[in-house]
């Protein structure tokens, strides 16, 4: 281990030249490394339900590092081998960062989806050795929008948040309308008061969605079923329309048995880490014996996935021998 204190002026500045190279040739590695865990989808497998969170909980990168490193991944995916080296080299020589490129990765969103890879690339090439500033002011020049950020949280204190957000003029003339058809329960006509209440009330719905305490069929489907239902009443054949009864239906009961025992996350658990995914996004009903091959529509064979994990579940199903 070098003795920094022992070091000469010229010495130390060529140590910190020597790890800063090291530090980018990793940040090369990183972006290559991410692309193969991203490939074989090995943050599901592991109990994360997106690699944000993979990046974030167990690689230990902040949100701003691992939302970096993510889309400078993604951007250069997309680019052909040749083009995808020398943007590495770019990148082990400092020229490009993991800032800009993760500023090309917004804008590209911004601007016509016919951008073949070569106009990428030239894309990518005017932003070397440029600031922050000089980078977005070069993107908007090319063409992209100017990004602003779509939301900011921040804590105010040890209970409240600061929430800013972009609404459309249809959101907000909705948000209007609520104020008003609730203000017997808001008579101050806080936004503030209203965009709560509202959150409330969605969460409410959901959650009854979930449990199956209400329906969120579609009508047209309550209304197919419904003349099923009577023409199956007037049908002699009673005992066939009984057995035609879609069979994955499973009753509100059992729902909310399995979300009030699966405690509203994804039970999804790494089988050689054993983590939990515990994710409360997007959850949906899984059979853990599988439909198709039998399996009952009983709590003891059902559990919440997220969406994520669902998938990742039937695509191990259809491909057994994945990593
Ligand atoms: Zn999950």
């Amino acid at each position: 281990m070098i003795r920094l204190q022992k070091l000469k002026d010229d010495e130390l500045l060529g140590h910190i030249q020597n790890i800063s190279a090291s530090e980018r040739k990793i940040y090369a590695d990183i972006i290559e490394a991410l692309e193969e865990i991203e490939r074989r989808k090995l943050y599901l497998a592991r109990g994360y339900s997106s690699l944000f969170s993979f990046c974030t909980e167990f690689l230990k990168y902040s949100e701003g590092a691992a939302q970096r490193r993510i889309a400078s991944m993604r951007l250069v995916k997309i680019l052909p081998p040749a083009e995808k080296s020398i943007v590495k080299t770019k990148i082990e020589a400092g020229s490009i960062n993991l800032t800009h490129l993760s500023k090309v990765s917004q804008a590209l969103r911004t601007m016509p989806k016919t951008l073949k890879a070569p106009e990428k690339m030239k894309l990518i090439e005017s932003l070397e050795n440029t600031t922050k500033d000089e980078c977005e002011r070069k993107l908007i020049e090319a063409g992209a929008k100017p990004v602003f950020k779509r939301e900011d949280l921040r804590p105010i204190n040890s209970e409240e948040y600061r929430l800013s957000i972009n609404l459309d003029t249809e959101s907000l003339q909705a948000l209007q309308e609520y104020i008003a058809l609730t203000a017997h329960q808001n008579p101050w006509a806080s936004k503030e008061k209203a965009v709560c209440m509202a959150i409330q009330s969605a969460l409410e719905l959901e959650k009854k969605k979930r449990t199956g305490e209400i329906t969120s069929k579609a009508p047209e489907k309550s209304s197919s079923r419904a003349k099923l239902k009577e023409h199956n009443d007037s049908s002699k054949d009673f005992t066939a329309a009984v057995a035609a009864k879609p069979r994955r239906y499973i009753c509100a009961k059992t729902k909310r048995k399995v979300w009030s025992r699966d405690k509203g996350v994804c039970q999804y658990v790494d089988p050689k880490t054993g983590r939990s995914c515990q994710s409360k996004h997007a959850l949906q009903l899984d059979h853990i014996h599988e439909f198709a091959k039998g399996g009952g529509n009983e709590a003891i064979n059902l559990r919440l996935l997220c969406a994520a994990h669902n998938r990742h579940r039937r695509s191990v199903i259809r491909r057994p021998k994945a990593h």
